[in-house]
């Protein structure tokens, strides 16, 4: 029988995990199965909650990181040690409903190479949460090559030749939900209903969510960069429209342009738009910087995977 890997980023979640466990251990009777927690270096007891488990279920693999990367690096980690012909990937606060199990497993025997949740609604999200994500994924599609399915989350069930193209894309600024699209492959989607986390807190505020919004930009598209392009073309040509103008002005009513007003606002226009244009290249290069460095994308502090991969493995 097909051994299904569940990868599992966990953030101070000791009051989670072992409920997550339950809900797994209830609901894939039956199957073949290993959980795989990624402690992202949390500072609560989630370390020795998931040890514990280990202790009692030979089911339970954890990898702990030597601090907090993140959940993209702990999504990655999971990726590379995932040894099943499935690969799952969940949330540990039971807001991805172990029930879609199943029915994610019995859509990779018909056929497909991943099945993904995808929320309906966002209810119990703040409007200016919802709000944001909806421009996101409108200003994400229109501008990069690699459409992301509004709603889609991170909770799906792959082949392992999927996660082997997720694992090429060794790109250490991550975003997932535009490497799962970038990859390809049919895909079929469930649809859910949002849930609340059971206990603990999100770590995301909305200032989070923008950065991120603006990291997975720069990630998938160089648009911004033509942009500037584009934007200096039309200030130029505008410029020279006016010039000829002050220049037919003059000529015909030998009127001199006075105005310091007109002069400030120009200098200042001018100099913030350079600013704004100086900074977006300058988060392209940042990135750029980042990539060239070659950091690992993650350090395993201990785990109970014998073989352990890291990212430079591959
Ligand atoms: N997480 C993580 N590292 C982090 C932040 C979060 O591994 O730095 C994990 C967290 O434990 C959870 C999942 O990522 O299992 C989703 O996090 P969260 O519930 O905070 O995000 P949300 O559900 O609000 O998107
Ligand atoms: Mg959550």
């Amino acid at each position: 029988m097909d051994l299904l890997s569940i990868i599992v980023p966990c953030y101070n979640e000791e009051k989670n995990v072992e409920m997550f466990l339950d809900e797994i251990q209830k609901t894939l009777v039956g199957f073949n199965y290993e959980v795989i927690f990624i402690n992202d270096g949390s500072q609560d007891n989630t370390q020795e909650k998931i040890m514990d488990l280990a202790d009692s279920n030979p089911n339970v693999k954890y990898i702990s990181f030597s601090r907090n990367f993140g959940k993209e690096p702990a999504i990655y980690a999971g990726l590379i040690n995932a040894t099943g012909d499935l690969v799952g990937l969940m949330d540990a606060d039971l807001q991805h409903p172990p029930s879609l199990l199943p029915e994610m497993i019995e859509a990779i025997h018909e056929g497909y190479d991943v099945a993904a949740a995808k929320r309906v609604s966002k209810k119990g999200e703040p409007i200016i949460n919802s709000l944001g994500s909806k421009l996101f994924y409108r200003l994400f599609n229109s501008i990069s090559n690699v459409k992301l399915v509004a709603g889609a989350t991170d909770y799906r069930v792959m082949t392992h030749q999927v996660t082997d193209a997720i694992l090429q894309l060794n790109e250490y600024n991550r975003f997932s939900k535009g490497i799962f699209q970038w990859v390809g492959f049919e895909t079929k989607w469930i649809e859910y209903e949002n849930i609340q986390r059971v206990a603990g807190e999100s770590t995301w505020s909305v200032w989070d969510l923008f950065g991120y919004s603006v990291k997975a930009i720069i990630a998938f598209s160089t648009l911004p960069l033509s942009a500037s392009i584009f934007l200096g073309f039309i200030i130029s040509t505008l410029a020279f429209i006016y010039l000829m103008f002050i220049i037919v002005k003059y000529i015909i009513f030998s009127d001199p342009v006075q105005g310091f007003a007109t002069t400030m606002c120009t200098i200042l226009f001018l100099g913030g738009m350079q600013m704004i244009l100086i900074g977006i290249l300058g988060k392209y290069l940042g990135n750029t910087y980042s990539e060239t460095k070659n950091r690992p994308i993650f350090i395993i502090k201990e785990t109970n995977i014998d073989d352990k991969r890291l990212d430079k493995d591959r």
